[in-house]
């Protein structure tokens, strides 16, 4: 439920070089880290996204944008948004929506919070995210729009 709109299936990936000083998750940096991601784990995924009252799938981590990681989640996105088009996709990294709007993954997101984690900008009453330079953006508006659309919350 912090992870997103409603209630959501959250995938925490392995592999994060943006070293935020405060940073909640230091545990996700090494991209050796965490458990194996196989087929089970992909239908536990899927199972949970059969539920109705599940919104969707949130990517975080650690940075699902890293290097290491961007292809598989892009090749896990795009199943997603294959099977299941009226459920939700969100993806938090610590990079910039400049640097990745031309990735492939953004075409199946439906938001994408971006940014590192400032602790100096630290704000635990701000809405699904926790410094205040990171933005909440609807990437459908966002693309249609040629320029950063926030998402209404
Ligand atoms: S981007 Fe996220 S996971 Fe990576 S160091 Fe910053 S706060 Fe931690």
């Amino acid at each position: 439920m912090l992870n997103g709109d409603g209630l959501r299936v959250v995938l925490w990936v392995a592999g994060c070089s943006h070293c935020c000083r405060e940073c909640h998750n230091p545990v996700t940096w090494d991209v050796n880290g965490g458990l194996p991601f196989t087929v089970e784990e992909k239908q536990e995924i899927f199972r949970e996204l059969n539920k109705d009252y599940i919104s969707g799938i949130t990517f975080s981590g650690g940075d699902p944008l890293h290097s290491a990681n961007i292809m598989d989640v892009t090749e896990l996105a795009k199943e997603i948004r294959e099977k299941y088009p009226k459920k939700t996709i969100w993806l938090y990294t610590g990079a910039l929506w400049e640097e990745v709007c031309k990735e492939e993954i953004v075409r199946y997101l439906d938001v994408l919070v971006d940014g590192e984690f400032e602790a100096d900008k630290k704000d635990v009453t701000l809405h699904w995210k926790g410094s205040s330079n990171q933005r909440v953006i609807d990437v459908p508006a966002t693309l249609k729009a040629g320029d950063v659309v926030l998402y209404a919350e």
